[in-house]
């Protein structure tokens, strides 16, 4: 593997964990109703974006209805909405809107990956699932060789990009850095790290994440991006 687009390629094709492959597919057969007329993704979901980014945004992993459907990142559902609307509005992305493939949307100084790239049921990997999937974040984050600043959407993503940075050899600040939203931590291998609440239905509807908070988060990392030059 020596690019993004070959780690996409190899991505979207695996088939490790035999409870996502039947759960993906099962949904993409079933679809919801107001979906009918799409023809499923049902395979795992690439990370979308620019290669040269210094802004990584890391997630969870595809909803069953929204990546799962689309086959991008975040589309097709309302953390989307959520997460492109921030991205747009701190100038990371052209449009706003994100709602298929083909919308026109793109990425700059961005790019945005998964800790899992299939959909679970109800949203929850298996600790297997982390673990096999954990090479294709491992290489993700080698070959963003200029990101600076990290966004990760909840306490998964914060860990699992740690635990990933550990694993290639980085040595960890101590006290560990804790999650929290708006938490900000600048590693020793001149990454800042950005915890934030997960964009999720769960968080937005129950006010737990606001708009604010999270162009909050945002803002502290166009501040450090644009201040970092390049
Ligand atoms: S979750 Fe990751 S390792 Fe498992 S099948 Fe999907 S892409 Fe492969």
């Amino acid at each position: 593997m020596s690019t993004l687009t070959v780690l996409n390629k190899t991505i979207t094709d695996c088939t490790a964990c035999p409870r996502l492959v039947v759960y993906r597919q099962a949904i993409a057969r079933q679809k919801r109703k107001q979906y009918r007329d799409w023809t499923y993704w049902g395979r795992p979901v690439p990370g979308f974006g620019d290669r040269y980014a210094r802004l990584y945004v890391l997630g969870l992993a595809p909803a069953a209805h929204g990546g799962n459907r689309t086959g991008r990142v975040f589309t097709g559902d309302r953390s989307g909405d959520w997460l492109y609307d921030a991205l747009y509005r701190y100038g990371f992305a052209n449009q706003a809107e994100s709602e298929h493939r083909d919308d026109g949307l793109t990425l700059t100084d961005c790019y945005i990956g998964a800790t899992v790239r299939c959909a679970p049921p109800g949203n929850k990997p298996a600790p297997e699932e982390f673990t096999r999937c954990s090479r294709y974040l491992q290489e993700e984050v080698r070959l963003l060789r200029r990101h600076r600043v990290v966004i990760t959407l909840g306490k998964i993503a914060f860990d699992h990009y740690l635990k990933t940075c550990r694993s290639q050899g980085r040595p960890m600040p101590s006290p560990a850095p804790k999650f929290g939203h708006g938490v900000v931590y600048r590693l020793p291998w001149s990454v800042m790290l950005i915890g934030s609440y997960h964009p999720s239905q769960q968080n937005t509807f129950t006010g737990k994440l606001t708009r604010p908070m999270f162009y909050s988060v945002f803002e502290k990392a166009r501040e450090e991006i644009g201040t970092a030059g390049g």
